[in-house]
C-alpha cells in the first residue's frame, strides 16, 4: 500500500506544490484510489509513475475549489484514453449537481460509467479487503475526513508442518488457513492458528482535510497507521487557523497524539511559509514534532509505503499518548490581519 502526494499546497498552487490530491496504490490489485482532485491533478499524475487509467475510485472531502477543480479535466481525459472501465466517485451531496452541470455546459460525454455516491457519516464503501468510512470535520463548509481500513490477513501458512502432520492436500488447507479447526480421520484435531504465522493486521490510513482541530478527526484517526492531516498554518498563526477553520502544525500533531496514530503526515500548506519568509515549513515540522515526534512533511510526488503490522509486533508510540492534551491552546502571538493575506485564500 503506497501513498503518493500529487499536491500539498492549500488554496493555490505554487511552483513546487500543486493543490490537493493524494493517490493510494492498493496492493494485489492494479487500482488507484484518489483523494481530492485539485486543479492540475491530471498533470501531476502524468508526471508521476502512476497511471490514471488505473483510477478506480475518487473520494472528495469537500466542495472548495482547491479540492475539486481538477475533477472534470481528469474524468474527461480518462474517457478519451478509452481504457477506464468504471469510476466510482464519492463526495458531498452537491458533487453530483456540480458534475452534472459541468458535463452539460461543456458537452462532455464519458465513455465509461461514472457512478456518483453522495456520502454521509458512516460507511462509504466496503468490499472483501477494505472498508472506507467518513466523518464530518469542522470547516467553513461541510468537509469529510476518510478512514480506509484494510482487513486483517491470516499469517503465512506453514505447508511443511501441515504435511508433516499428515494433513492431506485440498480444501482442509483452506480451512486451516482461515483459522478454522479440523479433525483428521484418525481423530487428531488440528487448529488453524497453530499452522499460521502471526496475523497480519490490516492497515488504517486516515485523510483529514480541511478542518480546524476537532474531536471527529481524533475518533476517525484512532489507532491509524498513517494520519494525513492538513496543516495550513504555523502554530504562531493559530488565530488565522481558527478564523478560517484550518489546522496548525500543533493541532495536527495533537490529533495524531490523542488518536494514538503511528505516523502523522502533514500536507495542505499555506504558500506563506515558502523559503525566504520569516516562518518556513521546516518550522512547522519542528512545531509538530515537539508534540508528535513521528511526523513527516509531504511534498509533491513523495511516496510513502505504509508498513504492515503483525500481531506479534508491539506498536510504538503508545506511551507517548499518555497524558495527551485534548484541545490545542491558542498561542499568545497576535496574528496578522486576514486582509493582509492574498496567497492562501483557501476558499
Ligand atoms: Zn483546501
Ligand atoms: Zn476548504
Amino acid at each position: 500500500m503506497e501513498i503518493t502526494f500529487l499536491g500539498t499546497s492549500s488554496g493555490v498552487p505554487t511552483r513546487s506544490r500543486n493543490v490537493s490530491g493524494v493517490v493510494m496504490k492498493l496492493p494485489q490489485r492494479a487500482e488507484l484510489w484518489l483523494f481530492d482532485c485539485g486543479e492540475g491533478t491530471q498533470h501531476q499524475l502524468i508526471k508521476s509513475d502512476l497511471r490514471s487509467s488505473q483510477i478506480r475510485r475518487i473520494f472528495i472531502t469537500h466542495m472548495h475549489g482547491d479540492h475539486i477543480f481538477g475533477l472534470m479535466g481528469l474524468l474527461a481525459s480518462c474517457g478519451l484514453a478509452g481504457n477506464v472501465e468504471q469510476i466510482d466517485l464519492y463526495g458531498p451531496p452537491d458533487l453530483a449537481d456540480y458534475i452534472k452541470a459541468c458535463r452539460r455546459y461543456s458537452h462532455t460525454h464519458f465513455s465509461y460509467p461514472l457512478r456518483i455516491h453522495p456520502i454521509q457519516p458512516g460507511i462509504v464503501f466496503e468490499d472483501e479487503h477494505f472498508t472506507v468510512t467518513c466523518e464530518l470535520l469542522k470547516h467553513r463548509i461541510p468537509a469529510h475526513g476518510y478512514r480506509i481500513i484494510e482487513r486483517d490477513r491470516p499469517g503465512q501458512f506453514d505447508v511443511e508442518k501441515a504435511q508433516a502432520l499428515g494433513i492431506p492436500f485440498g480444501p482442509l488447507y483452506g480451512k486451516l488457513k482461515q483459522g478454522e479447526s479440523i479433525t483428521l480421520e484418525d481423530g487428531q484435531v488440528i487448529h488453524g492458528p497453530d499452522l499460521c504465522g502471526p496475523t497480519e493486521i490490516g492497515r488504517k490510513v486516515v485523510y483529514c482535510t480541511d478542518t480546524v482541530f476537532c474531536d471527529n478527526a481524533i475518533s476517525l484517526a484512532a489507532d491509524a497507521d498513517v494520519l494525513i492531516h492538513e496543516t495550513t498554518f504555523s502554530h504562531q498563526d493559530a488565530d488565522m487557523a481558527f478564523q478560517r477553520m484550518h489546522s496548525t502544525s500543533t493541532m495536527a500533531a495533537q490529533v495524531a497524539l490523542s488518536a494514538q496514530a503511528k505516523t502523522l503526515i502533514m500536507t495542505h500548506f499555506s504558500p506563506r511559509y515558502a523559503p525566504g519568509n520569516n516562518l518556513q515549513l521546516k518550522d512547522l515540522l519542528t512545531e509538530a514534532r515537539a508534540i508528535f515526534p513521528n511526523t513527516e512533511m509531504a511534498s509533491d510526488f513523495w511516496t510513502y509505503t505504509v508498513p504492515r503490522r503483525r500481531s506479534d509486533q508491539p506498536r510504538p508510540n503508545r506511551s507517548q499518548a499518555v497524558g495527551a492534551k485534548s484541545k490545542p491552546s491558542k498561542p499568545k502571538k497576535k496574528a496578522k490581519s486576514p486582509a493582509a493575506e492574498s496567497s492562501d485564500s483557501d476558499a
